[in-house]
């Protein structure tokens, strides 16, 4: 990739921001409605694009990965001129006579970084945000899903000017080219050690970032939980896109009186979802690549599995897998998991759970199943993490109404909604002053003025 040909693409979305079109509100409006209908166009190529990558079902990609970004575009154009309005806030006695208020303004060009896991949402809902707040976007998808982001340039470049929106194909070697030029703000989504090299780049320009970021987000299941109720959604929120989820349940902690039952009925609903054979099933979803199905191979080595353990490299496809008890110290319990692997550890008393979760970095996502009110406060009183959904698993991140994002190693920032809109904007503070003055203000001060009287009561 030409390092001249980047700089040129950066420096005409910079001339064409300062040229002020993109921060008019019809303008905002009409780019995100081309963009929902360019979405609708292409919709055919996106499927075969995400059953290509991943062996996504049709109807697992619109739920997945169109609904969220359509739903996004739904949400800014309904509520986009209240989100820019100008608000007024008070002004202090000591600067009156004057008026003061806040005013939403784009940060200018904007770098958006994806993964490949959700490789369609989860560069088209941040870009929305990006639009909506009047920025230019550069956009770059992840490598390792290359017909997703195929059509991804596809309905860009059908709809969008290059310097204004503009996506950039490519690895290491062209992100680390994109991360040297000072955007006014990045946007990356991907894993922790990534993350770091991209807050690194972006310090040396002091541009802002948002960094969704992963790491092993624990499920606890106490023993007055709805098994049947537990198990159901735990099968479903840890096998959805084959447990390659950011916030997929990584591992779970069980009391141990329900462990057995609890296990027996995630394996029932397993077979319920995927069949007796769930290389078979058209709504499973394969490993992305060899690298990750090796590393997810060698999870299961050694280890006591409790339900499926097979493999197929040549589809790329790990079953459903539940393992018992291993060790807090093997690569399982380690790394982030982002597979069809589900470590099951039983617990005595909840508090070990809790002391567990706080000794290890805080995760983006906490589950507890529980019927006891005091349960739930206790657990989400004393841990940490980016979000937390009682009684069930991943919903927390489908409601525009509850900001997403990490905290500590899962990341910093959040969208969804508002969020999405406050993430890529700037707030800036005016403050108009009428003529007068008091006196005081100015030297030289009096030992006993009024002003400073005035202002330590
Ligand atoms: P990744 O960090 O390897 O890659 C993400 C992006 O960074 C890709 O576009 C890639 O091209 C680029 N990249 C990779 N190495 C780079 C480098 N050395 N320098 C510059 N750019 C580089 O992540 P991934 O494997 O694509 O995705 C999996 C990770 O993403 C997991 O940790 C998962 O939890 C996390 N994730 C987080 C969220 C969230 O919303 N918080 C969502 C999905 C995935």
């Amino acid at each position: 990739m030409d390092k001249n040909y980047l700089s040129e693409i950066f420096k005409s979305q910079k001339d064409y921001f300062y040229s002020g079109t993109t921060k008019d509100l019809s303008f905002r409006l009409n780019q995100l409605e081309k963009l929902r209908k360019g979405i609708l166009q292409n919709e055919q190529l996106i499927y075969e694009g995400l059953k290509k990558d991943l062996h996504k079902s049709r109807e697992e990609t619109f739920l997945t990965e169109i609904y969220m970004v359509l739903a996004e575009i739904k949400y800014m154009k309904k509520n986009l001129k209240n989100l820019m309005k100008p608000h007024k806030v008070k002004t202090p006695l000591v600067a009156k006579p004057g008026k003061s208020f806040i005013y939403p303004e784009p940060y200018g060009s904007t770098l958006i970084i994806s993964p490949w896991n959700y490789p369609f949402q989860l560069l088209m809902s941040p870009l929305v945000g990006a639009m909506a707040a009047g920025n230019c976007s550069v956009l770059k998808p992840s490598e390792y899903c290359p017909n997703t982001s195929e059509i991804i340039e596809k309905i860009i470049e059908e709809n969008f000017s290059p310097k204004y929106i503009k996506v950039i194909q490519g690895g290491i070697e062209e992100t680390s080219y994109l991360l040297e030029q000072p955007f006014d703000y990045i946007f990356f989504t991907g894993s922790p050690s990534v993350g770091k090299i991209v807050m690194s780049a972006a310090a040396k320009n002091l541009t802002p970032v948002t960094l969704e970021l992963g790491g092993k987000s624990p499920c606890i299941v106490e023993k007055d939980a709805d098994i049947e109720l537990a198990a159901k959604r735990i099968a479903w929120g840890k096998f959805l896109n084959s447990g390659q989820t950011c916030i997929a349940p990584d591992y779970i902690f069980v009391s141990k009186e329900i462990s057995d039952s609890l296990t027996e009925k995630i394996t029932h609903y397993i077979k319920e979802f995927y069949g007796e054979d769930a290389s078979l099933s058209e709504n499973y979803v394969h490993i992305i690549n060899e690298k990750h199905f090796l590393r997810l191979s060698s999870y299961m080595e050694n280890q006591n599995i409790i339900s499926g353990g097979y493999t197929d490299i040549n589809n790329l496809f790990i079953a459903p897998t539940l393992i018992k008890n291993p060790s807090v110290d093997s690569p399982v319990m380690q790394e982030e998991i982002f597979g069809p692997v589900l470590p099951v550890i039983e617990y005595e008393n909840i508090q070990e759970a809790v002391n567990f979760i706080k000794k290890n970095p805080k995760p983006l996502a906490l589950y507890l199943f529980t019927q006891n009110e005091d349960n739930k406060t206790f657990v989400y009183k004393n841990t940490y993490s980016g979000g937390m959904c009682i009684n069930d698993v991943l919903s927390h991140i489908t409601t525009e109404y509850l900001p997403f994002g990490g905290v500590g190693n899962s990341g910093m920032g959040q969208y969804h909604g508002k969020s999405t809109f406050d993430t890529f904007t700037h707030y800036k503070s005016i403050m108009e002053r009428g003529k007068f003055d008091i006196k005081a203000k100015f030297p030289p001060y009096k030992k006993t003025s009024f002003i400073i009287r005035f202002l330590k009561k």
